[in-house]
């Protein structure tokens, strides 16, 4: 016994060992990078003073402020209720606005909490605000966006394949950075059992796999920076404070989290916003997954008005959403529904309609179903991070990629491109022509 216990001791003291080095390289790593942070906010100050002291020339207009979003985005309904303004306000410790049921608001109508900083306006998707600074960032050319690799792929989870929506790329490429530590949680999204959707922070794999599937219903995922929610086990998840993120990943400092994020091009632009500027809380987020997205429902048109009224089916005999040419509805006796899309087009949520990002431009990879192989997921694999991540996921056996004959493959990729292309391209003239009509 008393060998056991000595044994205990020293695998502790070799534990602590390398989660000293480990502790100490990422801290290393992270100090310097937050000497950039500073080094980029001292720039930011500086352009800032310049326009102080030109205010009387230019009358202070360039700096919009969350008036300005309300005016601009939130009032003529092109808010994507991506909770992106809420979360720099309260990370950066102003609180002065909050969601209410999907849409960002004074608190309280207390205007006089908020400094006028401009930081919520310069960071929504919704904006033209770095919109420059993206796209030569990410090399944008054409609405698909730039990309080193299309290709076709699946989980090897079999738990993972039963549950997912497509080829459970996304929960196998966020499993393999949660098992190998590459982070310490994961922003992903969580549905209960009514199929209502909220953003999580999940640190496990056994957490992970309630985050697997689509909840066609629009998730405010950048308020997890607000109202973080952590999932305490599989089967519970809890309001938390964020110093209990803090606390849950035993690190010192906020600044010193990795996170992944997986979410749609809305809450993908913001986080990008943010991190072109190096800025809190998108300096934690170190993986970017984005999923394709045409469009989002509203929960109760789509849920109470199509599926339980119009259709007669009840929600919590509902196993899985999808939508391929049709609205696909799996009940839970594996039998499924199809419906026509023009049938639920009245649920779309209209804000969608002004989104132009199809196939999530500024992940590090962007995954969708539309033009896949049956039970595997489309991959745009778009910069270096992505890619080191998609080829260890693969050499690690979390996932595989779609074989056939390398004339197959190139007729899939020219079929799926035209598709992506063309999908995108509606997107993208959709959302323009509905933007010039509201400015009329
Ligand atoms: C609103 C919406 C619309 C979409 N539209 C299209 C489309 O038109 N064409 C297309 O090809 N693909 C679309 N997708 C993507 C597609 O449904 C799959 O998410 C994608 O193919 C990945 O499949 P997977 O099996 O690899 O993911 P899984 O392994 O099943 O993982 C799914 C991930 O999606 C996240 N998620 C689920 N619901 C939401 C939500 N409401 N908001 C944010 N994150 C969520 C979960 O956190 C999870 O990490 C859409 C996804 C969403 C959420
Ligand atoms: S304080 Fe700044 S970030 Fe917060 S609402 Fe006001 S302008 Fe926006
Ligand atoms: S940041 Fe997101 S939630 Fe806030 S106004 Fe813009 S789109 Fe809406
Ligand atoms: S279409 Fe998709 S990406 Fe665009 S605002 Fe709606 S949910 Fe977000």
């Amino acid at each position: 016994m008393e060998i056991l216990d000595l044994l205990d001791e020293i695998i502790k003291i070799i534990k602590d060992f390398i989660r000293e080095i480990f502790d100490y390289d990422v801290k290393k790593d992270r100090k310097k990078e937050i000497i950039e942070i500073k080094k980029e906010m001292g720039e930011i100050k500086k352009e800032r003073v310049e326009i102080i002291e030109k205010k009387d020339e230019i009358k202070m207009t360039e700096v919009k402020t969350f008036k300005d979003l309300e005016n601009e985005v939130i009032k003529p309904k092109i808010c994507a209720s991506c909770g992106g303004c809420v979360s720099i306000c309260a990370i950066n410790n102003i609180n002065a606005i909050k969601m209410k049921n999907g849409t960002p608001e004074f608190i309280e109508s207390d205007e006089q909490i908020c400094l006028e900083c401009g930081l919520c306006y310069h960071f929504c998707p919704r904006t033209t605000s770095l919109n420059t600074q993206l796209t030569e960032a990410y090399a944008c050319k054409d609405p698909v966006g730039s990309y080193k690799k299309l290709t076709w792929a699946q989980t090897t989870d079999p738990e993972i394949l039963k549950v997912c929506q497509d080829g459970g790329i996304v929960t196998s490429l966020v499993k393999y950075l949660l098992d190998t530590k590459k982070v310490d949680g994961a922003i992903v999204n969580i549905a209960t059992s009514n199929w209502k959707s909220f953003p999580t922070i999940v640190t496990s794999s056994d957490q992970l796999l309630k985050s697997a599937g689509t909840r066609y219903s629009i998730t405010s995922s950048l308020n997890i920076f607000k109202n973080p929610k952590i999932a305490s086990s599989p089967d519970k998840y809890d309001d938390v404070d964020i110093p209990s993120i803090i606390e849950l990943l035993e690190l010192s400092d906020f600044d010193y989290a990795r996170l992944a994020f997986v979410g749609c091009p809305c809450h993908v632009t913001a986080v990008r916003k943010m991190q072109v500027r190096k800025i809190r809380p998108a300096n934690t987020i170190k993986y970017v997954i984005g999923l394709f997205c045409m469009e989002n429902f509203t929960y109760t048109d789509l849920m109470k008005k199509m599926f339980e009224q119009k259709l007669n089916l009840s929600v919590d005999n509902i196993k899985k959403v999808n939508i391929k040419k049709n609205f696909l509805i799996t009940l839970k006796d594996d039998t499924v529904k199809e419906v026509p899309m023009k049938e639920v087009e009245g649920a779309i949520r209209s804000n969608c309609l002004f989104c132009p990002d199809f196939s999530n431009v500024y992940a590090d990879i962007s995954v969708g179903g539309i033009a896949a192989p049956q039970n595997h997921s489309t991959v745009f694999i778009r910069t270096e991070q992505g890619e080191q991540l998609f080829a260890k996921a693969l050499s690690e056996g979390f996932i595989a990629e779609y074989r056939a004959t390398p004339e197959n493959i190139s007729k899939l990729r020219e079929r799926s491109l035209k598709i992506i292309n063309r999908m995108s391209n509606v997107k993208t003239e959709r959302a323009s022509k509905n933007l010039q009509e509201t400015k009329r």
